[in-house]
């Protein structure tokens, strides 16, 4: 099977070919890099209109290289792309893409939770069962686990997500967009300093940690500690939450989603963790951690497999997607 997905959230054009057979995923991105400020959604549509028809072109250029011998043209079986959650003005960019894409190649199209594709790419490179899913990505942070059909919600952010959180405070302090990884060079000097820590039962919420950095920072204390303590205030208060959604579920197995999930700091402690208790901690290689196609076309191989496409007229995007409407179609058929 030969999947083409294509992305496009917020700030990554991508487009990707998955092929389940060779057991291969070629991606392609093109990222938005704002020139100063986060980022702008008009300028990400703008970029996003610019960008996906030349990844989509790159990728079928290579689908038509790697196309059994027998076939003519890209030997494309599906169009998977992502309907949300995300920025409703790349989001309409990428869903027109790709209902032209299924039409001018004839094939299904696939609509794709974008926070159930960051599980899934997890999922399958572990070849764990059932894990339960941390995303910690830059506009959503939660917890995720398997019941009953669906991707049950049993913890998440109060406020903003997590990787937008950081970001809006090195915004503050002058650093360019994205900030997590300034603030992990710097917290690598930095020392403990006492920040708000919120955890309300399996939910957590960073807008008081997130003005106590600033003020931090307006008070002159050093940048290097206010990096250090944000991420161990940050990340301890993920780990709590997910060891508590492990202990809860009974489950051993733990992936990792979302861009923030590159930081070497949050992985050490959800390893540290799953070590403690005899549970499996599996994070993807990091150009599968921030957004990609892969993931979506990926998801939409499984999709495919278990009959889950979609008619063009009710392929409409939804910016405020939510993993536990997605009803888990493929679980089945990759079982029997
Ligand atoms: P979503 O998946 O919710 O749509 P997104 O589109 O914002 O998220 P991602 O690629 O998942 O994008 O994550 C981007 C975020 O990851 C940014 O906020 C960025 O600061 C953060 N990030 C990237 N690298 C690191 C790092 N090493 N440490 C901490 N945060 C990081």
């Amino acid at each position: 099977m030969r999947i083409l997905g294509i992305e496009g959230t917020a700030w990554a054009a991508s487009a990707a070919l998955c092929d389940t057979e060779a057991d291969r995923i070629f991606i392609e991105s093109d990222p938005y890099e704002p020139e100063s400020g986060g980022i702008h959604p008009r300028e990400a549509a703008e970029h996003m209109a610019d960008a996906i028809p030349a990844v989509i072109d790159t990728v079928l250029q290579h689908a038509i290289e790697t196309a059994p011998s027998a076939t003519t043209g890209p030997a494309i079986d599906a169009v998977a792309f992502s309907r949300g959650p995300g920025l409703g003005p790349c989001l309409r960019i990428v869903g027109t893409a790709a209902r032209s894409a299924s039409k001018s190649l004839n094939v299904p199209l696939v609509g794709v939770n974008h926070m159930v594709a960051h599980l899934e790419v997890g999922r399958h490179f572990a070849g764990f069962d059932s894990p339960v899913c941390l995303n910690a990505s830059g506009a959503n942070a939660h917890l995720l686990g398997y019941h009953n059909g669906r991707y049950r919600v049993l913890g998440e952010t109060m406020d903003t997500g997590v990787g937008n959180a950081i970001d809006k405070f090195t915004r503050h302090v002058g650093w360019s967009h994205p900030g997590g990884p300034k603030v992990e060079r710097a917290a690598a000097n930095g020392s403990f300093i006492d920040l708000p820590y919120v955890v309300k039962g399996m939910d957590f919420s960073f807008s008081g940690i997130m003005s106590a950095a600033k003020q931090a920072a307006d008070d002159g204390e050093a940048i290097e500690d206010i990096c250090f303590s944000l991420q161990e205030h940050i990340f301890g208060m993920l780990t709590e939450v997910t060891e508590r959604a492990l202990s809860l579920t009974g489950t051993d197995e733990l992936v990792l989603g979302g861009g923030v999930g590159q930081n070497a700091r949050l992985r050490e402690m959800l390893a540290t963790m799953c070590e403690a208790r005899g549970a499996q901690f599996y994070a993807p290689e990091p150009r599968f951690l921030q957004d990609n196609a892969g993931m979506i076309a990926l998801l939409g191989a499984k999709m495919l497999a278990a009959g889950d496409t979609m008619a063009i007229e009710d392929s409409a995007i939804d910016p405020n997607f939510r993993p536990d409407q997605v009803p888990v179609t493929w679980r089945d058929s990759e079982e029997s």
